[in-house]
């Protein structure tokens, strides 16, 4: 039998890393859509949960618009609104809330989970949704679970709407003395397949997921969990794991074939996976994936890149384009550096780019202008100017959208970078 090495040759890095780089914080005018938008991809990874937004107009618009064309018989997502006399304070926003939680719940007996999603609005006058979740789930349980969470755009960045999400279910789930890992993180269906078939077939024990896919999904925390992030959005998650005696794995993301072998590799580590076992679960998908990924690599190499920060899978990303298709990272914008977190990838990031945390948008477009990057990657907001002014853009939110993690998935996450410069060489022709 041999042991894994924690720090495998394949790693030996070229130059420092950007682990210890100085970050330029900046704290002015952001440019990025609030944690509303994770209700899109939450209420696909749990059918039997509903999400009600309790703010405005402009929430029901928001959620519609970025949910494009999904209308459902039955949603599971809604928004309660909040009408100018519960601004006001002229009527109880509490008594009216449970009216339509009451309605909502007799309507429809398929959901076992609700979430309460606090706004703007709500936060501003200041309704207490903690408060209103441990009425109504004393109220409707055990049929109904009641959480509540931020969603609001003045405390949140659309990916830490998931983040509040899975932080909020953590101090309610069961305790555990049960050895396991724990991957936190809602990926898409078959992503997650691929990922647990690869843990199970290394041989690790028992693998849990945090969000279950169902309220009757069983899922414990306890001393002998440890737990692998799966997404970099995830540090209250992780903070809230560790409060219950989890531990975190820190581990590089799992975008393209190294990333994808280092979070697999980390898992192994913990849990003694003989080396000759790791070798042989992984050989084949490695080599399908850096086929995959060498197909776009022609495009990006030695191309310029430029991340305005959206959705906090900035850093991991960078990692991945600069070591795995030669791309040259400018400059890395995160809305939060968080070194627990990010630490492993940031270690990988070869040392240059200018490592910027927050945003300052009209001091970082003109930087990016200065730069004339060959790709930038921004908002919706920013892609469109961008590129009138000739500069070619990829949507950060398309990131979060569209399933990258993962050795099958490695040539289509190098494909998105690369197609957007292939669009506008075909344009200059
Ligand atoms: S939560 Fe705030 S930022 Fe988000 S849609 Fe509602 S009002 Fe706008």
């Amino acid at each position: 039998m041999s042991v894994l090495a924690p720090t495998p040759s394949g790693l030996a890095l070229k130059s420092p890393g950007c682990r210890d780089a100085p970050v330029l914080k900046e704290r002015g005018q952001r440019e990025v859509f609030c944690g509303l938008t994770g209700i899109i991809w939450l209420h696909r990874k749990m059918p039997d949960a509903f999400f009600l937004v309790v703010g405005s107009r402009t929430c029901a618009h928001l959620l519609q618009s970025a949910a494009g064309v999904m209308i459902f018989a039955e949603p599971r997502f809604g928004t309660a609104i909040l009408e100018e006399q519960d601004l006001a304070g002229l009527a109880d926003a509490h008594d009216e809330l449970d009216r339509e939680v009451e309605r909502l719940l007799s309507r429809r007996p398929d959901i076992r989970r609700l979430f309460l999603v606090g706004s703007c609005p709500s936060e501003v006058i200041k309704l207490d949704l903690t408060r209103a979740a441990e009425r109504l789930t004393q109220r409707f349980a055990p049929r109904v679970a009641v959480q509540n969470y931020s969603g609001s755009g003045i405390e949140t960045t659309f990916t830490q709407g998931e983040d509040a999400c899975l932080a909020s279910m953590v101090p309610d789930l069961p305790s555990t003395e049960a050895e396991q890992l724990l991957v936190v993180g809602a990926l898409p269906d078959v992503v997650e397949d691929q990922l647990l078939g690869l843990l199970r077939d290394l041989g690790v024990p028992s693998v849990k997921v945090l969000p279950t896919r169902t309220a009757d999904d069983e899922l414990g925390i306890g001393p002998n969990t440890r737990f692998l992030l799966a997404q970099p959005f995830l540090g209250d998650t992780a903070a809230a794991l560790s409060r219950r005696g989890a531990r975190h794995i820190p581990a590089p993301f799992a975008f393209g074939e190294e990333g994808t072998t280092e979070w697999l590799r980390a898992a192994a580590i913990e849990f003694a996976v003989d080396a000759a076992v790791f070798e042989r679960v992984t050989a084949a998908p490695r080599a399908r994936a850096r086929k995959a990924i060498a197909a776009a690599a022609e495009t990006l190499c030695d191309k310029s890149i430029f991340f305005f920060p959206d959705s906090q899978l900035e850093i991991p990303l960078a990692r991945f384009l600069a070591r795995e298709c030669g791309m040259r990272p400018i400059e890395v914008g995160a809305p939060f550096i968080h070194k627990g977190v990010v630490g492993s990838d940031l270690d990988l990031l070869p040392y240059g780019p200018t490592l910027s945390e927050g945003q300052d948008v009209d001091k970082q477009l003109d930087r990016c202008r200065a730069a004339r990057p060959d790709l930038t990657v921004c908002g919706l907001g920013l892609a469109n100017p961008l590129e009138a002014e000739g500069l070619a853009t990829k949507w950060a939110i398309e990131l979060v959208f569209t399933p990258v993690h993962g050795y099958e998935q490695a040539g289509d996450l190098a494909q998105l970078f690369a197609r957007p410069l292939r669009r506008r060489e075909a344009l200059r022709l």
